[in-house]
């Protein structure tokens, strides 16, 4: 038995308001005149979060389109930018949802690896460390501020630049910063993290290390998500929380069955990563039923749309090119269903599934 052996990501600092350390935080790694560049969420211009970034020299700010999940095509083009621009830089710092979180950790990366970041989508194909990189997350649950990957479309497929080389060097976790999040986005992206939770501590992979930031976290959700009758400040600060120790659980487990179908419909579709995973899970008794119970409770609760009937009118074509994407995602379906999961879930299997979203 081999055990990974994960990095992590170097400095944390949470509180309500701590975003405004960053200025401190950043100093000791500025290089020179190198300038540091603010990859910002779009929803964030002309609001006041973005004038309250610490602005110094050359700095730059660069408001990133998030309305499509990251695509390498992007990401080769905003590097390519700066290294024309600047030559170096001292680092970058993504501010926003999972998307542009993802989409820091894949400029930093790329500003010091050639080619195309297509080139690095899969398992330790990074080669060297990127510019220092900075993550500050404005929704909660993703855990992509933890995680070792960037998930990225590319021409021929949708998957992470996984490597050592990916975590941040510092994040930022002020939940201040997720206050204002619309409802149906802030519960889609919180469930992202409750389906994290249900998948790792029901899957194969299970060890007391993810169980036990797993079990927080799913904690966490069920105080913010169904205990709770309105929200408020500590629900911002449970849910960060949450979404930390969410990323903490997977980095030593896997996700599972409605990750791995969820993969399908945004390949084909573009459905968005939150939201494709509460349509699936919506329809996962089958495999987690106590997890699936008690997110209709929350869905009914918060008063959330789940969209319904949205493999209406495919082709036979594009149901074989979502199987074939799903299928894809071995260790999901490990994680989740074991060794012989292929027994389990049959072509014909996950056809009707599909069929059923
Ligand atoms: P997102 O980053 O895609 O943002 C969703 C929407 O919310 C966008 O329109 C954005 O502009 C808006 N938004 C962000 N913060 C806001 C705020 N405070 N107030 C109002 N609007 C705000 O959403 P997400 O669910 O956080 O991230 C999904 C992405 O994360 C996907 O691309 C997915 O692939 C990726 N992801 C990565 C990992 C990882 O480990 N790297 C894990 C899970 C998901
Ligand atoms: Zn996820």
């Amino acid at each position: 038995m081999k055990f990974r052996n994960f990095k992590m990501v170097d400095y944390v600092v949470y509180g309500r308001g701590c975003f405004n350390q960053l200025d401190e935080i950043m100093t000791p790694h500025r290089k020179g005149s190198s300038p540091m560049v603010f990859l910002i969420d779009h929803f964030f211009e002309g609001k006041p979060l973005a004038s309250r970034v610490p602005l110094r020299g050359k700095d730059r700010v660069i408001f990133i389109d998030v309305t499509l999940e990251p695509k390498t095509s992007y990401v080769d083009r905003i590097a390519q930018q700066l290294k024309d621009d600047f030559g170096e830089i001292s680092g970058v710092i993504g501010i926003g949802g999972g998307s542009t979180m993802d989409f820091a950790k894949a400029v930093s990366l790329m500003m010091t690896n050639p080619g195309s970041s297509a080139d690095y989508q899969g398992w330790d194909l990074v080669k060297k460390p990127g510019v220092y990189k900075v993550g500050i997350p404005t929704l909660s649950g993703t855990g992509a501020e933890v995680s070792r990957t960037t998930v990225l479309t590319g021409p021929t497929k949708k998957l992470g630049m996984n490597s050592d080389f990916t975590p941040f060097n510092q994040i930022v976790l002020d939940p201040e910063l997720t206050a204002n999040a619309p409802v149906n986005q802030r519960f889609y992206t919180g469930m992202d993290c409750y389906i994290h939770c249900i998948e790792s501590l029901q899957g194969t992979y299970l060890n007391e290390f993810s169980k036990s930031y797993g079990e927080k976290a799913l904690q966490l959700c069920q105080k913010v998500f169904v205990e709770k009758d309105h929200w408020d400040n500590e629900c911002d600060d449970q849910l960060m929380m949450a979404s930390f120790a969410g990323g903490m659980s997977i980095a030593y487990s896997q996700v599972g069955v409605a990750h791995a179908v969820s993969y399908g419909l945004s390949y084909l579709l573009g459905t968005k990563h939150g939201i494709g995973n509460c349509i699936v899970f919506n329809k996962l008794e089958e495999f987690y039923p106590e997890g699936v119970a008690e997110f209709k409770v929350m869905v009914e609760k918060n008063k959330i749309d789940i969209p319904q009937h949205i493999t209406k009118g495919l082709t036979d074509e594009q149901f074989d090119i979502m199987i074939n994407v799903s299928l894809g995602m071995k260790p999901l379906w490990e994680n989740a269903l074991g060794k012989d999961w292929e027994k389990t879930m049959t072509r014909e299997k996950l056809r009707a599934l599909y069929e059923s979203l």
